[in-house]
């Protein structure tokens, strides 16, 4: 089987393939490019300089940022939710509040502060009939603890679940102002846009190679209001450097390192291109297909289907299992069969905890992009029916 068969229903993970001019633009920087950026003013240091700037204004634009020097660029969502987070000056006692449905990219830094700093979490309370967030269970919850730290996932990365990020932030501020309302758009970061700028969210992380359909190495955070995190790296940024403190400047303030220059061409190419397709276009698109996966799963006999309710907003993810055949059993069949998905806890032990999957070893998951078609969603459910 070559790359070229393989159906790939993983975009969770990564969104693959890429868009032609990603791989090109990828190619053409080593050749025509490759050089540092803000380090120098020589000619190839220019080019990479202005190349970061572009990409900077084109993510602002696809995120609805506030300006373009508020988008922090990082080299994964993982290490800018570290920063978000981690930055947040908390002290013993204070409430850090979390969705069930959070990766590990939040639960182990906020683990962390609950270790060192002995700060108290507390769950996010969701109906498990509905799919809704508890808002009565949740006003009381902040009235009783305010929340200092508040992190909401806008789509769960196992189910596909979009918890009210607005509704539960607007709770959060008016149970105290100060409260630091961190948003994970790592699976959805441009396709349903969120209000920044008005005070209500104070960080939104996105992941360059997942809803953005760019390359790995490239991420970021958009400090969306005035609130600006403790740094936790330190080190060069070709600026100011005189000092041994880092620049007060956005976005240099957190962006101490050479920059994946590399990875944001690529990344440049595919704002470009998400430009062109249009967000509808590509929201429409996967959830027609990931809709009628769910219909025909949900027949099935014996198929147990972790996505929410049909009225309960969804980013189209979806889990699912087998009754008596472990996740993973199904992820290798699959796979033999040309089919790529992904089998397991998927790095968010909460979510399945919720779905009651810990127990099978998690679920399979499907989530379909772009590039997936009809005749892919077909030939899963063929296999399926072996
Ligand atoms: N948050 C969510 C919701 C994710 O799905 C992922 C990746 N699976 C991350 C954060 C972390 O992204 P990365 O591994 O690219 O740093």
């Amino acid at each position: 089987m070559s790359e070229g068969d393989l159906i790939y229903l993983d975009n969770a993970a990564t969104t693959f393939p890429k868009p032609e001019a990603v791989y090109r633009a990828a190619d053409a920087f080593y050749r025509a490019y490759g050089g540092n950026a803000g380090r120098g003013a020589n000619p190839l240091a220019d080019k990479c300089a202005q190349l970061v700037d572009e990409t900077r204004v084109l993510l602002a634009e696809w995120l609805s940022a506030p300006a373009p020097e508020q988008v922090i660029l990082t080299p994964s969502a993982t290490v800018a939710l570290n920063m978000a987070i981690l930055g947040a000056d908390l002290r013993p006692g204070d409430a850090v509040y979390v969705t069930p449905f959070e990766h590990n990219a939040v639960l182990r830094p906020v683990e962390h502060l609950r270790r060192t700093r002995d700060v108290r979490v507390e769950e996010i309370p969701f109906d498990r009939r509905t799919w809704a967030c508890d808002f009565s269970r949740l006003t009381a919850a902040f009235q009783a603890n305010p929340p200092a730290l508040v992190c909401v996932t806008q789509a769960s990365n196992v189910c596909g679940l979009m918890p009210p990020v607005v509704e539960i932030a607007r709770l959060a501020k008016a149970a105290n102002p100060r409260a630091v309302v961190v948003v994970d758009s790592a699976q959805t970061a441009g396709l349903y846009p969120l209000p920044l700028g008005d005070g209500l969210l104070d960080a939104l992380v996105f992941s360059g190679h997942k809803s953005l359909y760019g390359p790995y190495g490239i991420a970021g955070l958009v400090l969306a209001s005035d609130w600006r995190p403790a740094p936790i790296l330190f080190g060069g940024t070709g600026t100011f450097s005189e000092s041994v403190a880092m620049p007060d400047q956005l976005p240099s303030a957190y962006e101490p390192g050479s920059p994946n220059v590399w990875a944001v061409a690529g990344l440049k190419a595919a704002l470009e291109w998400l430009r062109e397709t249009g967000r509808e276009a590509i929201v429409s698109h996967t959830l027609e297909l990931t809709q009628a996966l769910r219909d025909q799963l949900s027949r099935i006999p014996g198929m147990n289907v972790y996505a929410p309710p049909q009225d309960a907003p969804w980013c189209g993810i979806l889990a699912f299992n087998v009754e008596d055949i472990p996740p993973q059993a199904l992820e290798t069949a699959l796979g033999a069969r040309g089919i790529a998905v992904r089998a397991g806890l998927h790095c968010a032990p909460w979510a399945h905890r919720w779905l009651g999957t810990l127990a099978e070893g998690g679920a399979v998951r499907v989530s379909g992009g772009w590039f997936n078609s009809e005749e892919h969603i077909a030939a899963l459910m063929g296999a399926l029916a072996w």
